[in-house]
């Protein structure tokens, strides 16, 4: 099923874990078994069927370990499992970490720790209630709470009150529970994504990150993961020194701490977005700078909304088509996501996800004096050697504003793999999408997150929220997501 060259893409042992190595004739050997007793094979249980299919996974963070996790929990039980590639450039939960940007990875995790890889803790497709039931009690020995029983920190989180981890935490979690599962990760950078001359195969041309060949995997299914590449601003440069993204942003943040202390006169700092990328840069704008900057957060509202969070909202996110309250629940309805309109679906998002605040961001906000919400849609930005200007419109007039630095954090392109499509490829899905129109694609997402009309499979969680659910794109039900997934193999 797959090719590489020799030794072009070494699988990472991880540790603690039992790791498949590809061997230099291809073939897969199961080498090194240090897991502890809560994931060891149970006796009674059958062994893992054979599965000829090959799911490959670009980026190895909290999708990719979910869904390793659930493979490998399946697999205990006995289920037939597809093989599973994980390819990412600079390890797992990267993102996260605080040293790829992002994140400065002191941030504080948004949602619930406890929306860990497993949860919601129950599916609807491995058979009965009870057969569910074994794979939610697996999946258990790699929630948030197992991994801190692991680290004999779960007393100390509880009596401190369930506190919310930081990024860089979350990503030491990840990690965990990527040691504890037969992860195949390839450090290696996807360079080139095309299919087998039977179209039937997804073929992806990889470098490896620490050098040397490039080398080519195989695999029926693949599933795209990670927020995409920033979405820019006319007129924006490539690089400049006094404007970041929402990548590079995080990469600077020493640099303000310093600042504060060297500058004569408050610094002036425009943040381009109203979601929460721009809410976290705002923070930490904060928190480094204090009283020696002002900053203006430039939206097309000119206020700052925040996050609709409640019971109702929530639910949707963790079973969106009330599948799991119609099977498991004693209500006569359950609320259902496909049930509504697809203008309720984008205000329902609008209040939750899309351009709204989160509830902690909002609170240290409140207290900081030096920033004020700006009207505006910025329409394009010109990069003076010290300063850049920002040209924005709102109700039809132009206005022009002068800052010392720009960031611009309107959001991630889920579109971004487009540009590493063959030329094939490329022709092939922009038939079927409308040229990659977005809004084309979030009609086209089916059941299994994957691009409907298209072969071989292409799984697009990230653009899933308007069909499937507003907690597929993010980290509000991956164990969904993994059953999702999965189920197709
Ligand atoms: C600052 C910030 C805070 C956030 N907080 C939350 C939160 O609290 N809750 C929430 O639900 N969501 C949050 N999000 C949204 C979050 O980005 C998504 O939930 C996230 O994408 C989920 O993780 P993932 O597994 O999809 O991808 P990621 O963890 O982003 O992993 C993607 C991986 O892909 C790799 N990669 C990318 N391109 C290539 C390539 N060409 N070749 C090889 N590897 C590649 C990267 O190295 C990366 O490790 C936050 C986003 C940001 C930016």
């Amino acid at each position: 099923m797959q090719q590489r060259s020799r030794n072009a893409c070494s699988t990472r042992p991880l540790r603690g874990a039992f790791s498949l190595i590809i061997s230099e004739e291809g073939g897969v050997v199961t080498q090194e078994a240090n897991m502890d007793q809560s994931t060891a094979v149970a006796p009674s249980m059958k062994p893992a069927a054979e599965s000829t299919s090959t799911l490959l996974v670009l980026g190895a963070g909290p999708k990719a370990v979910s869904i390793a996790a659930k493979r490998h929990m399946l697999a205990k039980l006995g289920y037939p499992v597809p093989h599973l590639h994980i390819i990412d450039r600079q390890g797992v939960a990267s993102h996260w970490s605080g040293h790829a940007g992002f994140t400065d990875g002191n941030q504080l995790l948004g949602t619930r720790p406890e929306k860990d890889i497993g949860f919601p803790y129950l599916s609807a497709c491995w058979g009965d209630k009870a057969l569910n039931k074994a794979v939610a009690k697996e999946m258990l020995h790699l929630s948030w709470h197992g991994y801190l029983i692991d680290q004999l920190r779960y007393s100390n989180w509880i009596d401190r009150g369930r506190t919310r981890p930081t990024h860089s935490e979350w990503s030491k979690y990840i990690q965990w529970a990527a040691g504890k599962v037969e992860l195949d990760l390839c450090v290696a950078e996807v360079m080139r994504i095309g299919t087998t001359a039977d179209q039937k195969n997804w073929q992806l041309t990889c470098q490896p990150s620490a050098g040397g060949t490039p080398f080519t995997l195989t695999g029926d299914g693949l599933v795209m993961t990670g927020p995409g590449t920033p979405i820019t601003i006319p007129g924006q440069p490539e690089e400049h020194p006094c404007i970041m993204d929402g990548a590079s942003f995080w990469l600077r943040i020493e640099e303000f701490v310093k600042l504060r202390l060297q500058v004569k006169k408050p610094l002036n700092i425009g943040v381009i977005g109203a979601g929460e990328t721009a809410a976290a840069i705002v923070v930490a704008l904060v928190d480094a700078l204090r009283s020696s900057a002002f900053i203006e957060v430039i939206s097309p509202y000119g206020v700052i909304y925040s996050r609709d969070e409640g019971f109702e909202e929530n639910r949707l996110f963790s079973d969106p088509d009330g599948r799991l309250a119609s099977l498991y629940g004693a209500h006569q309805h359950a609320a259902n996501w496909l049930q509504l309109s697809e203008r309720d679906r984008r205000e329902f998002l609008k209040r939750t996800d899309r351009g709204v605040f989160s509830l902690n961001a909002m609170k240290e906000i409140n207290n900081a004096e030096n920033v004020r919400s700006v009207l505006g849609t910025v329409r394009r930005i010109h990069a003076n050697e010290t300063t850049v200007r920002v040209d924005s419109e709102y109700d039809g007039k132009m206005k022009h504003d002068e800052y010392d630095y720009v960031v611009v954090a309107r959001g991630f392109d889920a579109l971004w793999f487009r540009k590493l499509l063959d030329e094939d490829t490329y022709t092939r899905m922009a038939a079927v999408t409308q040229s990659f129109d977005a809004r084309a694609i979030e009609h086209a997402i089916a059941v299994d997150l994957s691009l409907e009309d298209f072969t071989p499979k292409l799984h697009l969680p990230m653009l899933a929220g308007l069909a499937q659910g507003p907690g597929f794109p993010n980290l509000s039900c991956l164990g969904l997501l993994s059953d999702r997934i999965l189920a197709s193999y």
